[in-house]
């Protein structure tokens, strides 16, 4: 009999990961590259460095590193709030009564209560080695503008953030953490961009979207001197990133010479997904082996699973290059489903090309399944967690379950992205038994997919 798997495994140090890993440069076929919608042509990275950090864009265009060095500078901001635990989950095992292995990796300890601070470090570093001044952003939920914030006070940048107004008004205590970091933030749309007084003209009243918020904040980025813009998930490199989680866990879980036989994460915008699958999903590009790989996402905002595989921009003013990527429609106004941080149209073009060509599945799942198995997750592994994290712990339990009745002893690993504290006017609705779910018509698929642009589809 081997040892017993300890309830949490914490890398030190010196085991933490050197590089991250550009699962790109094991893909064998590329996604398509990002248009101009103006000449339905391949960005340029001049082009492309009118908005973002000209390393970023490096390494958004680099298909050929399969190991990309973490300078210094982020290793040691990374030492604030990582090692990130790796935790066997006797506890939900013992509750679902499955001869399953669940393990989850979890990203919530930290102030921004999310895995969003990895690649947040990582750009406002970027931004700085670049003498840059200020740096722009959106945030769904406020992890991701938290998460900026705290990296921009550590590096020395001033912030702006643009948070959707639903989450803005939702979440007031949000406000005032990334204040307390010195940013600035602004409710979107906002009638200080041209983006944001078009919106508020057309949908008076809406309670905003990502795309919204993202055209604000690039518009804001062009227009301001020594200023770019830095987005929270989606790009390629953002994915390079968040590596940093799969490449943790597989070092925790090879100690134990334990190989997961399925990979579950949710999916937003495809950053922490793509970030945990990153060294498994290279290796089963390899052929070295045959994980299943089962991205989550919210039934009221299917991108994936009910999308389309088409070119589209990646904000509802239109205003960003246009990523070949699973879409509902930039247009396409997702309901307000409390898993802000899901609520986005798209999705990153590197899972969307994973998924097409076959290497990964998706599920969606209603939030109110997920809210019970958040529950009953609290209730026994003691974390109280995101909503968008229990998307994938619903469909852990659900493969767990499956497990119990074939009798079979599978090893999940799943990503526990976040920590559920600013989400408690959605538990409030649980736990009154208001919550609803929101599942898009046909109809409203079609508007969103009216949406698509032209060019390139
Ligand atoms: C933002 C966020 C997500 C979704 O974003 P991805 O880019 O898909 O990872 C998931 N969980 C939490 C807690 C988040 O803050």
């Amino acid at each position: 009999m081997s040892a017993k798997i300890p309830y949490k495994t914490y890398l030190t140090e010196e085991e933490m990961p050197k590089t991250w890993l550009n699962l790109k440069a094991f893909m064998k076929e590329q996604h398509e590259p990002f248009l101009n919608p103006a000449t339905g042509k391949p960005c340029t990275a001049e082009e492309l460095e009118q908005v973002f950090c000209k390393e970023c864009v490096e390494q958004e265009l680099n298909c050929t590193d399969k190991e990309i060095e973490i300078p210094e500078g982020i290793r040691n901001f990374y030492t604030n709030f990582r090692p990130s635990p790796l935790i066997r989950a006797y506890f939900l095992e013992k509750m679902l009564d499955t001869p399953a292995e669940i393990y989850y990796k979890f990203e919530g300890n930290n102030t921004s209560g999310s895995h969003k601070l990895n690649s947040a470090a990582a750009q406002a570093y970027y931004a700085k080695k670049q003498g840059l001044k200020s740096i722009t952003t959106e945030t769904g939920a406020g992890q991701w503008g938290t998460a900026l914030a705290m990296a921009a006070a550590f590096y020395g940048l001033d912030l702006k953030v643009f948070m959707v107004k639903t989450s803005y008004e939702q979440k007031p205590y949000r406000k005032e953490v990334i204040r307390t970091y010195g940013a600035d933030i602004i409710a979107s749309p906002s009638d200080t961009t041209e983006a944001g007084r078009k919106i508020l003209k057309e949908f008076p009243g809406t309670g905003g979207s990502l795309g919204c918020a993202i055209a604000e904040a690039v518009e804001t980025a062009i227009k301001t001197p020594d200023c770019r813009y830095v987005l929270g998930s989606v790009l390629d490199h953002v994915l390079m990133h968040q590596s940093i989680i799969g490449l943790e866990s597989k070092t925790a879980l090879d100690k134990y010479g334990v190989t997961p036989d399925m990979v579950i994460g949710c999916m937003g915008g495809g950053s922490n997904y793509g970030g945990l699958i990153a060294p498994y999903m290279a290796e089963k590009l390899q052929g070295k082996n045959n994980i299943r790989f089962i991205g989550v996402e919210p039934a009221s905002c299917p991108s994936m699973s009910r999308g389309k595989y088409a070119y589209d921009f990646c904000d509802s003013a239109k205003i960003t290059p246009l990523a070949k990527m699973y879409t509902l429609g930039c247009e396409f106004m997702p309901s307000p489903d409390h898993a802000g941080g899901l609520r986005y149209h798209g999705m990153s073009p590197v899972l969307s090309k994973l998924y097409h060509d076959g290497y990964m599945e998706v599920r969606a799942v209603k939030q109110s399944e997920v809210f019970k198995a958040a529950e009953e997750f609290a209730r026994c592994e003691g974390i109280l967690p995101a909503p968008e994290s229990s998307h994938a712990i619903k469909v852990a339990m659900d493969e767990a379950i499956k497990c119990k009745e074939t009798g079979e002893k599978k090893v999940i690993l799943f990503g526990l992205t976040g920590t559920g504290y600013f989400d408690l006017a959605a538990y409030k609705q649980f736990n009154e038994g208001t919550m609803k779910d929101y599942i898009p018509t046909e109809k409203d698929l079609e508007r969103g997919f009216a949406s698509l642009p032209s060019v390139g589809n």
